[in-house]
């Protein structure tokens, strides 16, 4: 048995319980046992954490939670044949069935079983996780460690940016809180002629400026649609990628799309949504891309080469860093929304 340290959710209700659990060393042919350096908090973490009505419905107790990390390869199955021991690793969260007609199909990235990690089952806020070899990703050590923690996320960025070709064109981002931010860079570097972003708190225009957005509009105090026609000779960006989940900032995205532009969504809402489609989008000729999670494995293959050639600096996103210890602290400086990532060292 492995004996190790982790942040639990031990019953139907907010918190974690910082624990000793234990865990069988034994491994399926195909899985990996990894030690973990370091975790990111996603907002999905922060979900479970304030036990809201959607972990509520989806999270089974008891359950180690988190699924962004960076490790190193303690022990390999049988059949492991991708990475070996002393590896440092990274890895996809979305564990793919590998039997679906999308996954047959390469398009394993919208699997039809789709398990995630640290939300269908036992995460990595913890010393050891054990995962299929598929979801692993072999990173270069020149990847520094807290960049490598974040790249699920920034995988996420690139997929939802990268969708489309944004060389020449203006591209609103709506929500920059760490996945917007890194957006505004990746859409920079591919060329984007102006990238607009749609943010109302302080903390996240300043990651907003820092990561090289062209034009921030507070819509607290600003009207979106007005400020983005001024600054477009009145015709409206080409491309909208939507980061905050939230309805008012999507219809007004969707507003200043010109015709015939694309849209590339990752924000999730919290209910259904409603809004004039036929005006704001089918008469308009919209292109909808519906964004969840990387592309395998592809975004990990670019993730890995943006971070690998110093194209872009994450630094300005990871904001903080606490001990596995200091979960609390981590998870409460997120909870305000005073944050970029923040990572827990469990090493
Ligand atoms: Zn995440
Ligand atoms: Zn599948």
């Amino acid at each position: 048995m492995i004996k190790m340290r982790a942040l639990v959710k031990e019953k139907p209700e907010p918190g974690f319980v910082l624990k000793e659990v234990q865990m069988s060393e034994n491994l399926e042919p195909d899985e990996v046992l990894v030690k973990i350096k370091n975790v990111s908090i996603c907002g999905t973490d922060l979900h479970i954490y304030r036990w809201d009505e959607w972990a509520q419905k989806k999270i089974k107790t008891p359950q180690i939670d988190g699924h962004e990390f960076v490790g190193e390869v303690a022990d390999i199955g049988s059949q492991v044949s991708m990475v070996k021991k002393g590896d440092t690793v990274v890895s996809e969260t979305h564990i793919p069935c590998k039997h679906c007609i999308q996954c047959r199909t390469g398009r394993m990235h919208v699997c039809k079983n789709l398990e995630i990690l640290g939300v269908d089952r036992d995460g990595v806020f913890a010393e050891y996780v054990k995962v299929p070899e598929i979801v692993l990703w072999k990173i270069d050590k020149s990847i520094p460690i807290d960049f490598a923690s974040v790249m699920e996320p920034f995988g996420n960025a690139i997929h939802t940016s990268l969708v489309t070709e944004l060389t020449g064109k203006n591209v609103l981002i709506t929500g920059a809180g760490p996945i917007g931010a890194m957006a505004i860079a990746i859409a920079k570097h591919a060329g984007a002629a102006k990238v607009i972003v749609s943010e109302p708190k302080e903390y996240r225009i300043e990651l907003a400026k820092k990561m090289g957005a062209d034009l921030i509009i507070n819509p607290q105090t600003d009207s979106v649609i007005d400020k983005v026609l001024k600054n477009t000779d009145g015709n409206g960006v080409d491309v909208l990628l939507e980061m905050s989940g939230n309805e008012k900032a999507f219809r007004d995205g969707l507003e200043v799309v010109t015709n015939g532009g694309e849209v590339s969504l990752l924000g999730v809402f919290s209910g259904n949504l409603s809004f004039d489609i036929n005006g704001l989008f089918t008469f308009k000729g919209l292109t909808l891309h519906g964004i969840t999670g990387r592309k395998m494995f592809e975004t990990w293959n670019i993730a890995t080469n943006l971070l690998k050639n110093k194209i872009i600096d994450l630094s300005p996103v990871v904001t903080h860093k606490f001990k596995l210890e200091d979960w609390q602290k981590g998870f409460e400086i997120m909870n305000k929304g005073e944050s970029g990532k923040v990572i827990l060292q469990v090493e």
